[in-house]
């Protein structure tokens, strides 16, 4: 008898750093028709690693806004900054297969030596030189704890990496040179959003990533850590984002667009739906 195909786990992500605006209700309200049309759930995941600009009031915010959007998810919330062992588990398997490095250059320093104009997404981090890199040779210190120092993935220079979005089709990029090394970990000690997103989708076994496409380079980023971690990717479905009069994509600095604002303008959760 053939394997069942495992039940549909999807998740939304937000991190409490703002209002949470049409952007994420749009994208959000997609994972969840996908969720319901393949007869699988939500998970709510609250990606609040980044102490410095997350906080409490935001997640309260987040919460009540989803589920006036009509929003549904099972399983209490998944908070990450509780769930630092499991990074770090993860960090340490990284280390241990020689995957990263540690790197004192800072993103000035990035910027600085990125001479040329390049044409990756605007969207996306600057690709990491290539001479910034220790070499290969190089003996691996030893993981401290706590960590005070970056670390990057050494992302395998000229291979093309290939996925197939379910929402655009087939996407390709070349290591090295579509996106560079990356970071894993932060000198103040806390994993990065690559590392510590694929350790819960792998751990909360999501089988489709549901998010806005500002993402989408991040997701070859993301493959690498899977494999490198040996453990199986999800799906993705990467959503078109929503942008203001201007052409402007919407960030939580978009206040008049936030739900909050919207609902406290009168608007319904179904006028809201309707009109994105
Ligand atoms: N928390 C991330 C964000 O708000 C999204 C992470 C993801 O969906 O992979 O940008």
């Amino acid at each position: 008898m053939a394997t069942p195909a495992p039940v549909y786990r999807g998740r939304l992500a937000p991190s409490p750093t703002g209002l949470l605006h049409l952007g994420h209700a749009k994208t959000f309200w997609t994972a969840q028709a996908r969720a319901q049309a393949a007869g699988g759930h939500l998970l709510l995941r609250n990606d609040d690693l980044d102490a410095g600009r997350c906080r409490p009031e935001f997640v309260a915010a987040m919460t009540e806004d989803l589920a006036w959007l009509g929003l549904h998810w099972v399983e209490p919330m998944i908070t990450q900054s509780q769930r630092r062992s499991l990074y770090r588990a993860a960090l340490v398997q990284l280390h241990a297969g020689g995957f990263i490095y540690p790197c004192t250059r800072s993103r000035r320093d990035v910027l600085a030596a990125i001479s040329a104009p390049h044409d990756t997404d605007e969207t996306d981090e600057p690709v990491f030189p290539r001479e910034f890199r220790p070499a290969t040779s190089t003996p691996l210190p030893p993981l401290t704890e706590p960590v005070t120092t970056n670390w990057r993935f050494r992302v395998p220079d000229g291979e093309e990496l290939i996925f197939t979005d379910g929402q655009s089709g087939a996407h390709r990029a070349l290591a090295g040179r579509d996106f560079g090394d990356f970071l894993v970990w932060r000198k103040d000690d806390l994993p990065s959003y690559q590392l510590a997103c694929v350790v819960d989708d792998a751990a909360l076994n999501i089988t489709e990533v549901v998010r806005g496409e500002d993402l989408r380079q991040s997701t070859f980023r993301q493959l690498l850590i899977y494999r490198a971690l040996k453990l199986n990717a999800p799906a993705f479905y990467h959503c078109p984002l929503i942008t203001d009069e201007r052409g402007v994509r919407l960030a939580k600095r978009h206040d008049a667009l936030a739900l909050r604002t919207l609902r406290t303008a009168g608007h319904t959760a179904a006028d809201v739906r309707a009109n994105w």
